[in-house]
């Protein structure tokens, strides 16, 4: 119920307003470090050009009928929570993978589950050791929970510096993040380097694989990450529904991880965090999973066709293992986004560093490799 304020009276709302501008609530002083995520930009509609969205690294195909159906179904019972212990999920990936089920650690999105690793890991003070520039969302976790990132410059040609990773390597660190393929680089690590690196990890330190482009990468140094799981009890592999799988709308991602690390993390993630509708959609993906991996077989079938048009272009391009291409534009990183947004891509740059293209439909992409050539014509560097 609300009182009408009387005319000669300041209202209550007016008095609480006063009160808090003098006395404001007190957030955790951790917060001041925590940088904004930026999403990828929705392209800037214009008139009569056709636009693409070629900033979030999603999957451009629709939903499949399938998945579809099993969405469906499970949206006509939301009026029940769903399964607080993701049991048919888990157990569907663990025996895919040939783990225990108590191995795996299903969240709203493997963002979710990477902030439940900081969250089980992280108390002030606290190092990460990562490579950067990589994934966006790994700085934001660890500065809201108190601890502190040290970033490892990626070597000239955007792959991990894996020896100066380990020896930035800490009393204070407790968890060092890889991600191969690399966001946004589209470098991978070989097997070999990262073998030396994990023997000179501590054992107590938590080694993190991000193998969200996992899918996207097939040559033939690729990294097996359950192998590497498997051998080394302080790794973790982090894996998404949202790339390959193209259920990013969804939020669905998981854990593998040894079961001491696994119910650290349960203790961490929400219940009910994941939706039924996105267990059964995960469900029906895996059901799904050779017309999926058709699918990522063009989105390959495109990227080789646009690196090989740019190089053609003049454009010096490091293979990308991911479903995007990497342009190392440096200091025109800016202005290349303006230039590709006036033509309906709207693109990833990165200030002073470089611009991510998501791997988009045909046309996309057309539209992408015009840009490219026309950005060279105009007199721009392909390199910084
Ligand atoms: C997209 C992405 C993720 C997270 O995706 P979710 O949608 O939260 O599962 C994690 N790591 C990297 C490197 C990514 O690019």
């Amino acid at each position: 119920m609300t009182q009408a304020p009387s005319s000669d009276q300041p209202s209550d709302q007016v008095r609480a307003a006063a009160r808090s501008q003098a006395r404001p609530v007190r957030f955790r002083p951790a917060l001041d470090g925590v940088p904004a995520y930026k999403p990828g930009k929705p392209p800037t509609p214009i008139e009569g050009v056709t636009h693409f969205k070629l900033s979030s690294n999603e999957n451009s195909y629709p939903p499949l009928p399938s998945v579809l159906e099993a969405i469906a179904d499970a949206a006509s019972h939301v009026n029940r929570y769903p399964d607080p212990g993701v049991h048919g999920l888990r157990e569907r990936i663990a025996a895919e993978l040939g783990v225990g089920a108590d191995e795996i650690v299903v969240g709203p999105g493997s963002a979710a589950v990477y902030d439940q690793i900081v969250q089980a890991l992280v108390d002030d003070g606290d190092e990460v050791v990562y490579s950067w520039r990589s994934f966006e969302l790994y700085p934001i976790c660890v500065a809201a929970r108190g601890g502190r990132s040290v970033q490892v410059p990626n070597t000239a040609d955007g792959r991990h510096d894996l020896p100066a990773m380990a020896r930035a390597i800490r009393r204070d660190t407790r968890l060092v993040i890889v991600c191969s393929p690399n966001n946004p680089t589209g470098a991978t690590v070989g097997a070999a380097e990262l073998e030396e690196f994990l023997g000179r990890v501590p054992a107590h330190v938590l080694v993190l694989l991000d193998e969200a482009y996992l899918q996207f990468d097939t040559s033939a140094a690729a990294v097996d990450g359950l192998d590497v799981y498997r051998r080394h009890p302080n790794v973790v592999l982090l894996r998404t529904f949202s790339k390959a799988y193209g259920l990013a709308g969804l939020r669905v991602g998981y854990a593998v991880a040894h079961p001491r690390v696994a119910a650290a993390l349960a203790k961490t993630g929400l219940p009910f965090a994941v939706t039924d509708v996105a267990q059964q959609a995960a469900l029906a993906s895996l059901d799904a999973g050779e017309e999926l991996d058709l699918r990522v077989t063009s989105v390959l079938a495109e990227r080789g066709r646009v690196q090989d048009a740019l190089r053609e272009q003049g454009w010096e391009l490091a293979e990308s293992h991911g479903n995007f291409v990497w342009l190392p534009l440096g200091a025109d990183s800016l202005s290349f986004g303006r230039i590709a947004d006036a033509a309906g891509i709207s693109v990833r740059p990165f200030d002073g560093d470089g611009v991510r293209v998501t791997i988009g439909e045909a046309a996309a992409n057309d539209v992408l490799i015009r840009v490219c050539g026309e950005f060279l014509e105009a007199g721009r560097s392909p390199v910084d």
